[in-house]
């Protein structure tokens, strides 16, 4: 006989013994015609949870003593699923109720009836829907029943990332369900999935590359042509992970690492990637225009990485948060004399620069700051009704490289994961805010509002 963790105990009903209890007295006032006693009528509905009963219609073991719920509720939840998969072929559901196919097995019916309110419970749940910033819905969608190569997750922490808010980049795919910050565990997995098992802590890839196209043999992933994305996001209780994203977008959280902690993976490999394409050294002096989550981010890893720091950002809260992270110098932007005090105070300009923010004076200051034969990397962009004017003669002569950056690969992730785990990179102290699913109104307010938060994590299943 399974036991509670096969029946509705994977976290699908949030109260097993509850929802037994109902069943159980249901069915007694039911079978008994409403007086509390027992018939040989009633056994036969009884029975069809108590394999000890008798089916014949006489009365059973189950109906001889006081019913125990304690005993029976395992043994009531494994059958209530396997009727619930019945209901599924042969009924349709109106109203929360099922008709039944006939009227003359009335029993079947109330059971029914009583098991499809639990199969609207079950095969339904909540997402985010987003339309824009501003009219973000709670709706309900089928929860997806995984297939043999499939498992789904159940959602425990979903950042909100600086890019959820970025309406012209999402807009043109609205309304959809975002998140691809996802740490969460695995409910139910298809009969062919090995490498995961229901329980399993993990954190979900967004997206995945094929892993075998030219773009992704010279570790250009975020290029692939084949790219498989996940949708839709994790702003929902449950996410359905396909056959792609088990074999190269599913990762295994260390113990030490998180549910909330998990949700910096991502963000913090797009990091970990563009570091490494701006060639950033050991004791080299990185310039970070923008400190939002993150321009923290970037502080926080090119500190672990032994660099000389300078951020910069026109809110001084963040100015502050940048500088107790290790930031050697924080700037004021906003300062009319930006450039000089930068080049002084730093006794030059800087190796690098990394662009974390869409503001155009944000660009001219990294011309300005940054060294002969420096890089720098635009890891965010402005909006694309901007333009924006490159010196490219002076920048010719001096051999400044330009470099975008765009998402992450595998390897960056498992970086991430590595450098969480270690505790070289700390993220605890960014975390400002921890909402539930209705409330994901107030978290992208706080997000693109920016004064008061660093990172908002979403948490659907509070
Ligand atoms: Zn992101
Ligand atoms: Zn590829």
């Amino acid at each position: 006989m399974p036991g509670f963790g096969q029946g509705f105990g994977n976290g699908l009903l949030p109260q097993p013994l509850v929802f037994a209890k109902i069943i159980v007295s249901g069915l007694i006032n039911y079978a008994s015609g409403g007086n509390g006693s027992f018939s040989p009528v009633n056994c036969a509905i009884a029975s069809i949870f108590d394999e000890g009963a008798n089916v014949n219609g006489t009365a059973g073991t189950c109906c001889q003593d006081e019913y125990s719920y304690q005993a029976h509720y395992n043994q009531l939840l494994f059958h209530l699923n396997s009727l619930i998969l019945m209901n599924e072929l042969c009924n349709r559901v109106l109203n929360g109720f099922v008709v039944a196919n006939t009227v003359d097995h009335f029993d079947v019916y109330i059971v029914r009836a009583i098991v499809s309110q639990h199969q609207v419970k079950k095969m339904s749940m909540k997402v985010a829907k987003w339309y824009n910033n501003k009219d973000i819905r709670i709706e309900e969608m089928p929860t997806p029943k995984p297939g043999s190569f499939e498992m789904l997750v159940k959602v425990i922490a979903c950042g909100i990332c600086g890019s959820d808010i970025v309406e012209w980049y999402r807009l043109p795919r609205a309304p959809l369900v975002p998140g691809h910050e996802i740490g969460a565990e695995v409910v139910e997995v298809g009969e062919s999935v090995k490498k995961f098992k229901p329980g399993d802590r993990v954190f979900i890839a967004p997206k995945v590359p094929c892993m075998q196209c030219d773009y992704c043999r010279r570790e250009q992933y975020p290029l692939c042509s084949a790219i498989k994305e996940r949708l839709p996001g994790g702003f929902a209780q449950y996410v359905l992970v396909t056959p792609a994203l088990i074999e190269n977008g599913a990762y295994h959280l260390p113990n030490n690492i998180t549910y909330d902690q998990s949700t910096f993976i991502e963000p913090l490999a797009c990091v970990v990637r563009a570091q490494r394409l701006a060639g950033l050294q050991e004791g080299q002096t990185v310039l970070i225009l923008g400190s939002g989550m993150s321009g923290l981010l970037h502080v926080k890893l090119a500190v672990a990485n032994n660099c000389r720091v300078i951020a910069t950002d026109i809110n001084t809260m963040r100015l502050e948060r940048a500088r107790s992270l290790g930031a050697q110098l924080v700037i004021n932007a906003a300062d009319g004399n930006f450039e000089e005090r930068l080049l002084e105070e730093n006794q030059g300009p800087a190796d690098a620069v990394i662009l974390c923010t869409s503001a155009l004076t944000a660009i001219d200051q990294a011309w300005k700051c940054l060294d002969q034969g420096g890089a720098i990397v635009f890891f965010a962009v402005p909006d694309p009704d901007k333009t924006v004017t490159i010196p490219i003669n002076e920048l010719w002569t001096r051999e400044i490289r330009i470099l975008t950056s765009y998402y992450c690969g595998p390897p960056d992730i498992i970086e991430a994961i590595k450098l969480l785990e270690s505790g070289a990179v700390k993220v605890d102290g960014l975390i400002t805010h921890r909402l539930p699913l209705e409330y994901i109104q107030t978290g992208f307010r706080l997000v693109e509002d920016g004064r008061e938060s660093i990172k908002v994590i979403i948490q659907p299943n509070l």
